[in-house]
C-alpha cells in the first residue's frame, strides 16, 4: 500500500471495530489507487480518501412486524448513504440473516466506486435488514416490507436516496415497498425506487441487467484478447436474480453454463442448464435448487462438492462475498479457467485473487462486471423523470454500449496508471478519480 494510505488504513480498522467485510472492500481499494495518489496531489491535501472512507450518513431502524401466527418479531435495519457527490445516493437493499452494519458498510463503499465507473449521475450508498425471507409466506413478506418502509420512507426521495432490490429483495418486495412508500407520502413518486415492475414505472431490462451486464463485461474482456464466449463451459454460482441472466445471457453469446448452486449444494448438467426449468423453479416456484434433478436426470446435485471443481473456462461467481477462496481459485486453474468475473459484490477472497492473478486468469471485479445493475436503474430513474418507457431491443443496447465503455475505461485506465490488464487498478483508479474530482469541486462538504 502507498505509504501515505497505510495511516488513513489503519484509522479506518480502528474506527470500525469488528466490520471485517468493510475493512477488505476498502483495504481492497485502498492497495490499488496509489498511482492516483502520486499522480494527483490535490486529492491527499482536501483529505478525498479520509473523507470517502467515511459515510455521510447511516441510519439504524426497529423493524417489528407480525407473523401468520401473530408472533412478534423485531429485525434491524439499515441504510448507509455513502456519498453523493455525483448524484442521490443509489445501491440496493438486502434481506438476509448475516447483514450488519459493517456488510451494508462494505457494500455501500464499493457502490461509490462502481456507480462512477457507469459514468451516469449516481452517489453511493446501500440497505437492508437482518430479516431472512427463506420460508415466509407472502403475507409475511408484505408485512415486513410495510414496516420496512414505514420508517425508511423519510429518508427517502428521487433527488435524495434512491434504493433498488439486492439479495432477497426483487420485484415483489419493491413491489411492496413502493406500495407503502407511495401510501405514506400520497405521492405516486416513481423514481424514489428502481427495479420495479413494469406495471408501475418499471424499466425494461433492470430486472435482466446485472447477469446480462456480467456476461457483457465477459465477451468485451475476451474479446480484447481475440477470443469469445462462444463454445466456452461456464460456471454461475447462485441461480438467484444475477445468476438467472447472467446463464440466460450467457446462452444467447454461445457459451454453455454447466453448473449452478443455492446454499445448499450445486447442480451439475454437463449439457448446459435448462433456464426455463430454472426460472420455474427459482422465480415462479420459489423452491430450491435440488428439485432441478427431479426433472432432468442427466444432471446432479450436490451438496458436498464445491462449484468451483466443475471443469470449465469461465467462471462467473454470482451469489455472495467471498464465496471463491485460493482453494477453489486453484481447482479453476486445474481445469485451465481463463476468465473470472464477480458478478456478486466481492465474492472472492483476497488470497483467491492473488492465486488467480498469479495463475495468469483475466479477473474482473465486481465493482466492473456487475455494474450492469445500477446502470439501468439510472436508465429508469431516467425514464421516469421524463414519463418516458424505452423498448427492450432500446434499453438492452444502452446496456451494452455502458458496460463496453466500462471495460474500456478500466482497460485504458489500467495501462495509463503501469498496470496493463489489472482491471482492479483500473476499475478503483477511474472510480475513485471520477469522485475525487466532484468532491473537489463541491468544496469541504
Ligand atoms: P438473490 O437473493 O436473488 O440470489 C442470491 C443467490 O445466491 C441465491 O441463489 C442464494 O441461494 C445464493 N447464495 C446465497 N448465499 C450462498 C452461499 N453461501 N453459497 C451458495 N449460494 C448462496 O440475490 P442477487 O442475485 O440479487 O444477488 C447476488 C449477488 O449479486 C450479491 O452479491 C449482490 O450484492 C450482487 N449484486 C446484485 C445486483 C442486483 O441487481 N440484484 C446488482 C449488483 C450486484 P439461497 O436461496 O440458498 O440463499
Amino acid at each position: 500500500m502507498h505509504p501515505t494510505l497505510e495511516p488513513i488504513h489503519q484509522r479506518v480498522l480502528d474506527r470500525n471495530p469488528g466490520e471485517t467485510e468493510f475493512h477488505q472492500a476498502v483495504h481492497e481499494v485502498l492497495e490499488s489507487i496509489g498511482p492516483a495518489v502520486d499522480k494527483h496531489p490535490e486529492y491527499a491535501e482536501a483529505r478525498i480518501v479520509e473523507r470517502i472512507c467515511e459515510p455521510e450518513r447511516q441510519i439504524i431502524f426497529r423493524v417489528p412486524w407480525e407473523d401468520d401466527d401473530g408472533d412478534i418479531h423485531i429485525n434491524r435495519g439499515f441504510r448507509v448513504e455513502f456519498n453523493s457527490a455525483l448524484g442521490p445516493f443509489k445501491g440496493g437493499l438486502r434481506f438476509h440473516p448475516t447483514v450488519l452494519l459493517g456488510t451494508v458498510k462494505f457494500l455501500g463503499f464499493e457502490q461509490i466506486f462502481k456507480n462512477a465507473l457507469t459514468g451516469l449521475p449516481i452517489g453511493g450508498g446501500k440497505g437492508g435488514s437482518d430479516f431472512d425471507p427463506r420460508g415466509r409466506s407472502d403475507r409475511e413478506i408484505m408485512r415486513f416490507c410495510q414496516s420496512f418502509m414505514t420508517e425508511l420512507y423519510r429518508h427517502l426521495g428521487e433527488y435524495t436516496d434512491v434504493p433498488a432490490g439486492d439479495m432477497g429483495v426483487g420485484g415483489r418486495e419493491l413491489g411492496y415497498l413502493f406500495g407503502q412508500y407511495k401510501r405514506i407520502t400520497n405521492r405516486y413518486e416513481s423514481g424514489v425506487l428502481t427495479g420495479k415492475a413494469l406495471a408501475f414505472g418499471g424499466a425494461q431490462v433492470r430486472r435482466e441487467a446485472t447477469g446480462y451486464g456480467s456476461a457483457f463485461f465477459a465477451r468485451r474482456a475476451l474479446e480484447v484478447r481475440g477470443d469469445s464466449l462462444e463454445g466456452k463451459d461456464v460456471v454461475v454460482s447462485g441461480s438467484g436474480n444475477v445468476a438467472l441472466y447472467t446463464v440466460e445471457k450467457v446462452h444467447q453469446l454461445g457459451g454453455r453454463v454447466v453448473a449452478v448452486s443455492d446454499s445448499d449444494g450445486v447442480v451439475h448438467d454437463p449439457q448446459g442448464v435448462d433456464l426455463e426449468l430454472l426460472k420455474d423453479i427459482k422465480e415462479v416456484r420459489r423452491e430450491r435448487l435440488r428439485v432441478y434433478t427431479d426433472k432432468i436426470g442427466r444432471a446432479e446435485f450436490s451438496t458436498d462438492r464445491s462449484i468451483w471443481d466443475v471443469p470449465c473456462q469461465v467462471a462467473l461467481p454470482s451469489a455472495t462475498q467471498n464465496e471463491l477462496d485460493a482453494d477453489g481459485a486453484r481447482a479453476l486453474l486445474r481445469s485451465g479457467c481463463r476468465f473470472v468475473g464477480e458478478g456478486a459484490n466481492m465474492p472472492t477472497t483476497p488470497d483467491g485473487v492473488e492465486v488467480l492473478r498469479e495463475g495468469g486468469v483475466i479477473f474482473a471485479p465486481g465493482k466492473a462486471a456487475n455494474a450492469g445493475g445500477v446502470a439501468a436503474s439510472a436508465l429508469e430513474m431516467q425514464q421516469n423523470a421524463s414519463r418516458d418507457s424505452w423498448s427492450f431491443e432500446y434499453s438492452e443496447n444502452r446496456l451494452s454500449e455502458i458496460m463496453t465503455d466500462i471495460h474500456d475505461r478500466c482497460h485504458a485506465t489500467a495501462e495509463e496508471y503501469g498496470r496493463p490488464g489489472d482491471y482492479v487498478a483500473g476499475a478503483n483508479i477511474a472510480g475513485y478519480a471520477r469522485v475525487a474530482d466532484a468532491m473537489l469541486a463541491l468544496g469541504l462538504v
